[in-house]
């Protein structure tokens, strides 16, 4: 019996991040309006095309967004915030890239991750009184594109009402029933113009599905899918989750659906999706949209193993009702691996990228009906994987260095000893005043290390010149009146790749894209086997700023879990071995910088919030090693050696044990640009360990007064005691021009003073 092939979104970017350059054209003037569109539906057929030779029977069309398809949907439904003087109509590209990227009298919509991926969507801002109307049916207008130029009938891809509602912000929860409600009727236009038209299948994502924890909430659900699907009944909708497994509540709601299909994630929801359909059964005429190649990592799916998965999933569902497909949209890793020649062949060949999933799939399909070439396929890649764990035996680290048997996990003495020798110690004054660690990275840094990287200057040329950049900088922070000191990072393009270059078990990919946010692309390092200190990383820069001054200068590491978070990581091995790993080396690292004399440290994790699981049932177990990640790495130093850690949100009110728990002596996060809420934070909860709190938003180029960030530091001393306390900018400034960076800084010493001068006051 022939199983189908589909497939749930694709990279937009391109093989040679040509949808990127167009983007950014576009913006700067470069092409008019009519060329962009052009350019961008030839990139986007190609797209299909390829997809459809492929053997993809269910192509996704319409998740070709030009920035990001949760702004899609909001501009689909006229849901444009007030401050844009939107009339109604169709949102044409300037007004949608405006809310993307803000205009000259309008600031951006927010932007966050979206679920647990690195991926940003643009957030919808409802009230309560938002009014939805069809503004434009983008999905039929693509869908049509589609049949027109390609004959193809695509599967139009739409992010369903629940997760589009879910993931707004600005309406109260007490709203949500109505506004869900009064969404169904613009969803339904969109599919009754779908249905018209002649589309068989619409895919609806709902994610969010993955994280309900309401039960409330999923009676409204089906509610809303009862009308919706009503309003289109001879249109087949595939209800499509993924990033986890339903709880057997939502599954069962969802089955009971009149839906044609629903897709599941058969990857992180293996056993229990299994165990629910074995339970449960599979209703006759349901389709299964089968999600059982990852569609989250980058490497080969052990075939067999997915071969037996298809099997004990076909033993349930009728193999004329699966499709087998990815566990999510292929958006989330890199287009293909062909363009990877200059890696190890045994880790290149290991590779899978989107192009190498729909391979995987069509194998995978192939080989469930018992063609002979498709073994002959599941055998290679079987090999090839096999090459991959011998280049992983022979970098394996003995378990002594990762394991926790002689792991220093606890500093001793506890806190408030370790305060008083560290204050004997540094004599600092009351409100430390320091910065987060980078400073600007002007285009003579970036060309200099070029020059050094083509061969054009020598290791000792580069070496001397950013020597010169750090003499410059301590001395201006002497000069501006700083406490505590940084090199300034100016030998370091980006706080992951940098380690990831001198670790061992990391590679680096010559064309390994993914879409972050917008046009941004980032190359997440690999992590492809065991991580080991190779020698140090950091020594030498942060020593020599110390020789510099008398005063603490604070070296200046990535913590392990943002290396881990920010890097494709191994799908052997849970993440949290490799944290350990990375932690380890990192403790190697913080040994040799003690030993050089740099006696105040900064591990910086501001990744450590974004790995937090999608269910909340799984969280405290993520914390619970990342924590003990962080302090196997900074655990064994002396108590008068001060940690310091760096986190860039302030979102921390449900995670405050967490970070306490670190033991870090001091913290430094970000707030100035939602100071209420995080003080309010502090209210509820005690902190009791150094805190400095972001005194300005180091995002923007305006210089505030002190007078400004003195206002911050009362505030913030309203809640939390002057002892613990540091003033600090919200994160580092590499982003930002010299002059003006030094003019805030100026005015954030001056605010300290003042500070001072009142605590000693009495005031
Ligand atoms: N130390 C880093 C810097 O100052 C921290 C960056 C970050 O938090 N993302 O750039
Ligand atoms: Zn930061």
């Amino acid at each position: 019996m022939k199983l189908k092939l589909g497939n749930l979104g694709y990279p937009r970017i391109g093989a040679s991040r040509e949808w990127k350059k167009t983007l950014e054209q576009f913006w700067s003037g470069g092409i008019a309006e009519e060329a962009f569109e052009q350019e961008m539906k030839r990139q986007r057929l190609a797209i299909l095309a390829k997809q459809r030779d492929a053997g993809v029977q269910f192509v996704p069309v319409g998740d070709f967004s030009y920035y990001d398809s949760m702004l899609d949907t909001s501009a689909m439904f006229g849901v444009v915030p007030e401050r844009f003087g939107y009339a109604g109509g169709e949102v044409k590209p300037e007004l949608y890239f405006a809310m993307a990227r803000g205009n000259r009298t309008a600031t951006a919509c927010e932007m966050t991750k979206w679920f647990d991926t690195n991926y940003h969507y643009i957030v919808p801002e409802l009230t309560k009184d938002t009014a939805f109307a069809l503004a434009a049916n983008r999905p039929l207008q693509l869908f049509l594109e589609a049949k027109q130029e390609l004959g193809l009938t695509g599967k139009p891809v739409i992010i369903g009402p629940y997760t589009y509602l879910k993931l707004a912000k600005g309406y109260a929860k007490a709203d949500f029933a109505v506004l869900l409600e009064r969404l169904v009727p613009v969803y339904a236009q969109v599919l009754q113009e779908l249905q018209e038209a002649g589309a068989d299948w619409v895919q609806l994502d709902e994610p969010a599905l993955v994280t309900l924890q309401d039960t409330s909430e999923l009676a409204l659900f089906a509610a809303a899918y009862r009308r919706l699907l009503e309003a289109a009944p001879s249109l087949r909708v595939m209800l499509q989750t993924y990033f986890g497994a339903l709880d057997a509540d939502v599954l069962a709601a969802v089955v009971s659906l009149p839906v044609h299909g629903i897709g599941l994630d058969f990857v992180r929801g293996r056993d229990a999706h299994l165990a629910a359909l074995r339970a449960g059964g599979w209703p006759q005429l349901l389709t299964l949209g089968a999600g059982v190649i990852d569609g989250r990592n980058i490497w080969r799916a052990d075939l067999a193993d997915a071969l037996a998965l298809v099997r004990d999933i076909a033993a349930i569902v009728p193999a004329d009702r699966l499709i087998v497909q990815p566990s999510c949209s292929l958006l989330h890793v890199p287009i293909s691996r062909a363009g990877e020649a200059l890696l190890p062949a045994a880790l290149a060949q290991a590779l899978s990228f989107a192009d190498e999933k729909l391979q995987e799939l069509a194998l995978l399909a192939a080989a469930f009906e018992g063609d002979e070439a498709a073994n002959a396929g599941l055998a290679a890649s079987g090999e090839a994987l096999a090459a991959l764990a011998q280049l992983r035996a022979a970098s394996r680290v003995a378990a002594d260095v990762t394991g926790a048997a002689d792991a220093v996990t606890r500093r001793s003495p506890g806190f408030a000893a370790r305060q008083e020798l560290q204050q004997r110690k540094w004599q600092l004054p009351p409100l430390p005043t320091t910065t987060i660690g980078s400073f600007p990275q002007t285009p003579d840094i970036r060309k200099a290390r070029q020059s050094w990287r083509k061969g054009d200057w020598t290791k000792e040329q580069y070496d001397a010149f950013i020597q010169g950049h750090i003499r410059k900088w301590i001395s201006l922070q002497e000069d501006i009146g700083l406490d505590v000191l940084v090199h300034g990072e100016f030998e370091r393009t980006d706080m992951v790749e940098f380690f990831g270059e001198k670790l061992g078990g990391f590679a680096f990919t010559a064309n390994g894209w993914v879409q972050s946010y917008g046009s941004r692309c980032v190359k997440p390092p690999v992590i492809y086997a065991d991580v080991r200190f190779t020698g140090p990383m950091t020594v030498a820069e942060s020593a020599f700023a110390q020789t510099l001054t008398p005063k603490p200068v604070k070296g200046m590491l990535t913590g392990p879990v943002t290396i881990l978070n920010w890097s494709f990581v191994r799908d052997d091995i849970p993440r949290r071995e490799t944290t350990y790993q990375i932690a380890a080396a990192l403790r190697q690292e913080i040994e040799a910088l003690e030993a050089a004399g740099v006696r105040m440290i900064q591990v910086d994790e501001p990744a450590l919030r974004e790995g937090l699981p999608l269910k909340p049932s799984e969280r405290d177990a993520y914390l619970g090693w990342a924590v003990e990640a962080f302090r196997r790495a900074t655990s064994s130093v002396r108590p008068d050696t001060q940690i310091h850690t760096h986190m860039c949100y302030c979102e921390f009110h449900d995670m405050i044990d967490a970070i306490s728990a670190l033991d870090a002596d001091v913290i430094s996060i970000e707030t100035s640009r939602s100071h209420g809420e995080l003080i309010g934070a502090f209210e509820s909860n005690t902190y009791d360990k150094g805190i400095g709190l972001g005194v300005y938003d180091i995002h923007s180029p305006r210089v505030p007064d002190a007078e400004e960030m003195l206002k911050m530091i009362e505030r913030a001393l309203r809640v939390l005691p002057d002892r613990l306390f540091w003033i600090n900018p919200d994160c580092g400034l590499k982003t930002r021009g010299e002059t003006e960076t030094v003019a805030a800084l100026r005015n954030m010493v001056q605010a300290a003073q003042t500070a001072r001068e009142q605590l000693g006051a009495g005031v």
